[in-house]
C-alpha cells in the first residue's frame, strides 16, 4: 500500500509569509472518529469536548473494510485541513473481536478485512496514533465521556440494534479480557432452553432483546394473532420490523405489547445479571430497539427492579443514550484520543512516525 501520509498538512503547521498569521492562532484540537457497519462506514472529526466538526459516510466495501475506513478518514483528514483542525489520534470502532492492544481485529461477521491488522495499516497511511476496539466498546466510551454516562466512573452501555452489543467502564477502565472477546452481554444465556442462537449457544439475551429477536416474535405472534395491526402495518409477514411492532403497541395492539413484554423483561434479566457481575452505577440503553419505548422498556425497568429488590440491592440508574446514533463516532475518537495519551493500554506496537 503506498503511503501518502505526507500529503496532509493537518496538524503539521505550513511556512509561507500568506499563511504565517493563521499559523499562529491555536488550532483546534480534535481526533477523528470511525464506526464501521456491515452497509455503512460513518466518520466524524470529533473535538474534545465531544462535539462534531465534520462528518464523512461511504459505503462500507465488504470485502476490503480496512480500505473502508482508509477512505473515511483520508477523507476527513482533508476537511480537517480546511478546517485548520489539528486531528490528534484515531479511533476506530469495529464489530466482533478485536485486540486492541494491536489494533487487529480477529474475528468479524459480517465483513472482510483486507488488512486485519487495521491500526498498523491507518497507522503507516497517517502517522496519527490510531486505537481500534470492539463498536460497543467504542460507543460505551462515549456515552462514558460525553453522554449519559458522564460524572461515574463505573458505566454499563448495552447497545440493541440488530443485534445485542454491550461496553462496560469500571473504575475509569474499559473492560476488554485477554484477547477482547469479553464484555459480551449479548451472548449471556437468559434460557438455557430459549431459541437457537448464531454463536451456537441457545437463550442468549440477544434472541429476545434485539431487532432481529423482536421481528422473529412478532412473525411468530402474527401466525398466532393473523388481526395483529403488527400485520397490517407491516402489509405481510415477510415485510415486518421492528417499527411495526413499536407502532401497533403504541396502538395498544395486544400482540404488539406482549412481543415488547418479552423482549423487555429479557432485558430485565440482562440488566440484573450486569448488576451482579459489575456492580456498574448507570446503565446506559443504546441502539434502534429502545425507540420502541415504555411498552420495551417499562417491562426490562420493572423486572430489574424486582430482581434488585430480591437480592436486596441498591437501585441502579438506567439511562437512555443521550448520543444515540452518534454514540460509536464520537466514542471511537475520545477512546483514539485517550487510549494515545494514556499509559494504561498503550502497550500497541505503534509503528513508526507514532506519538
Ligand atoms: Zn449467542
Amino acid at each position: 500500500m503506498q503511503s501518502c501520509g505526507s500529503h496532509y498538512p493537518v496538524g503539521m503547521g505550513t511556512t509561507g509569509a500568506r499563511r504565517r498569521g493563521q499559523d499562529e492562532r491555536v488550532k483546534t484540537k480534535a481526533s477523528i472518529g470511525v464506526d464501521i457497519g456491515g452497509t455503512g462506514t460513518k466518520a466524524a472529526v470529533v473535538s474534545e469536548d465531544g462535539k462534531i466538526l465534520a462528518r464523512a459516510y461511504k459505503a462500507t466495501d465488504v470485502h476490503a473494510g480496512t480500505k473502508s475506513i482508509i477512505d473515511s478518514v483520508e477523507d476527513l483528514l482533508a476537511q480537517a485541513a480546511e478546517l485548520e483542525v489539528e486531528i490528534q489520534a484515531v479511533g476506530v470502532g469495529a464489530a466482533g473481536f478485536i485486540n486492541a492492544a494491536t489494533g487487529t481485529i480477529t474475528f468479524a461477521p459480517n465483513l472482510v478485512y483486507d488488512d486485519p491488522k487495521v491500526a498498523e495499516a491507518l497507522r503507516g497511511r497517517t502517522g496519527l496514533a490510531v486505537t481500534v476496539d470492539n463498536d460497543a466498546n467504542a460507543a460505551a466510551w462515549g456515552e462514558y465521556e460525553h453522554g449519559a454516562g458522564r460524572g461515574s466512573e463505573y458505566v454499563a452501555y448495552i447497545s440493541m440494534g440488530t443485534g445485542v452489543g454491550s461496553g462496560f467502564i469500571m473504575e475509569g477502565r474499559l473492560v476488554r479480557g485477554l484477547t477482547g472477546a469479553g464484555a459480551e452481554m449479548g451472548h449471556t444465556v437468559i434460557d438455557a432452553y430459549g431459541a437457537q442462537c448464531k454463536c451456537g449457544l441457545r437463550g442468549c439475551l440477544e434472541q429476545y432483546a434485539s431487532g432481529q429477536a423482536i421481528t422473529r416474535m412478532a412473525k411468530e405472534a402474527v401466525a398466532k394473532d393473523p388481526g395483529s395491526s403488527i400485520l397490517a402495518f407491516a402489509g405481510s409477514v415477510d415485510a415486518i420490523g421492528g417499527e411495526h411492532v413499536a407502532k401497533a403497541a403504541r396502538q395498544y395492539d395486544d400482540a404488539a405489547r406482549a412481543v415488547l413484554r418479552r423482549s423487555g423483561r429479557a432485558l430485565g434479566i440482562g440488566l440484573s445479571n450486569i448488576a451482579n457481575i459489575f456492580d456498574p452505577e448507570v446503565i446506559v440503553l443504546g441502539g434502534g430497539v429502545v425507540a420502541a419505548g415504555e411498552a420495551f422498556l417499562g417491562p426490562a425497568r420493572d423486572e430489574l427492579a424486582h430482581m434488585t429488590e430480591q437480592q436486596r440491592r441498591r437501585p441502579i440508574r438506567l439511562a437512555v443514550s443521550e448520543l444515540k446514533d452518534d454514540a460509536g463516532i464520537i466514542g471511537a475518537a475520545a477512546l483514539g484520543r485517550h487510549e494515545a495519551t494514556s499509559p494504561i493500554t498503550t502497550r500497541a506496537d505503534r509503528g513508526p512516525g507514532s506519538p
